[in-house]
């Protein structure tokens, strides 16, 4: 029901926290965070209050720049620590976040697990993750666009990859997601309120795009077509 993602230098863990804690009001029964690790993706989560996953959390990872969180309102499987997210592939390569439904999940999880796959949750959303495995070709932008084309229904996805450690992945469509332009630092997130310690200067990410985000610079993308987009920054003069 919430994401939230940071690049940056500040303390991951610490930030994707916070910034889950500040989307507590839209609800949840679960929570997760994934930060990128040297060479693999390490998430933590679990069913209930923020506290528990704090209590399974050591310091984070000096190595670590980036990650993203996520609060569950379940829609598809049970409240658990399997259906929490964040949702990786068996290898840990990728780890993804999504806010939403995936209204054709039956049958992509049906095709993957004849070609091998197995699933270690009841959600929707798994698919997601396997989906990213099994298309990816080295280039992330591209696999995005080859998920999302077999993806039917809602979706607010955050995504890290083992393999682009300088790279925070974005896509929307019918379920919000903002870009928070920092110095040095980027976010996503469900919702404003949750970047404002960071920055006030957003990106309104519409249906249909999709964002990349290094510490420096974000750059979104028309997804179906990978065109660039010109998207006036808003500042948020108000406060929570
Ligand atoms: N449909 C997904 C699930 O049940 C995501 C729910 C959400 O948006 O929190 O896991």
């Amino acid at each position: 029901c919430g994401i939230i993602g940071y690049i940056g230098e500040k303390d991951v863990q610490q930030v994707l926290t916070a910034g889950l804690s500040k989307l507590e009001y839209r609800g949840y029964d679960s929570a997760g965070i994934a930060v990128h690790h040297g060479d693999a993706v390490q998430v933590n989560k679990s069913k209930g209050r923020l506290d528990e996953l704090h209590h399974q959390l050591e310091p984070s990872p000096f190595s670590t720049r980036m990650g993203i969180g996520h609060t569950r309102w379940a829609t598809h499987g049970p409240p658990s620590d399997q259906n929490s997210h964040p949702h990786t592939d068996a290898g840990n390569e990728f780890a993804i976040v999504h806010n939403g439904i995936i209204e054709n999940y039956l049958e992509i999880k049906r095709d993957l697990a004849e070609i091998g796959y197995t699933f270690s949750s009841e959600t929707d959303s798994e698919v997601i993750s396997h989906l990213f495995h099994y298309l990816y070709e080295g280039n992330m932008t591209e696999t995005i666009q080859k998920v999302v084309e077999r993806l039917k229904g809602a979706y607010a996805l955050g995504i890290v990859s083992k393999h682009e450690p300088d790279r925070l992945y974005a896509v929307r469509e019918a379920s919000p997601l903002i870009i928070g332009a920092g110095e040095e630092e980027a976010l996503i997130s469900s919702d404003i309120p949750a970047v404002l310690e960071h920055t006030r200067d957003i990106y309104i990410l519409e249906d249909g795009e999709m964002a990349v985000l290094t510490k420096n610079d974000i750059t979104l993308l028309q997804t179906k077509t990978g065109q660039p987009l010109n998207r006036e920054i808003f500042r948020v003069d108000w406060n929570v």
